[in-house]
């Protein structure tokens, strides 16, 4: 179980967990938001969205859609998946919102971790501090 499969580790549940521990507050799948984004902080006006690589047509990724994947069809779908998801986070950007994406090829604990606090700025919990001065130390 230590490879990333998309279907089985569920890469969302895994992000959302990580933040729990972390000590932020979120929402799920607001939908009055444009793409509905997985994970909302409203207070702070930024979202998460966490795609899986192949769906999501992430570029260069090696769980992404191969050059060998002829299918027509899977492409036409990555396609438009990707058009909806730039099309979410211009919207969001117009209405002042932040938006980060994390790709289930990213979900590396620590560096993720960084990612995720640089984001979101700090928690209310003072336990991050030493999480985060260790996790910068190790870049
Ligand atoms: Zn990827």
């Amino acid at each position: 179980m230590s490879r990333i499969r998309s279907r089985d580790t569920k890469p969302e549940l895994i992000v959302r967990k990580m933040l729990h521990g972390m000590g932020y507050g979120y929402r799920l799948h607001v939908r009055d938001l444009p793409g509905t984004p997985d994970i909302v902080f409203r207070g702070r006006k930024k979202v998460i969205f966490v795609h899986g690589c192949f769906w999501h047509g992430h570029e260069g990724c090696r769980f992404a859609a191969k050059p060998s994947t002829r299918d027509q069809f899977w492409r036409h779908k990555i396609e438009a998946a990707q058009r909806r998801d730039a099309l979410a986070c211009e919207a969001l950007t117009r209405d002042g919102w932040k938006t980060l994406i994390v790709w289930e090829c990213e979900l590396s604990q620590d560096a993720l971790r960084v990612r995720l606090i640089s984001f979101l700025g700090t928690s209310s919990r003072e336990a991050e501090r030493s999480l985060q001065s260790d996790a910068y130390e190790r870049l």
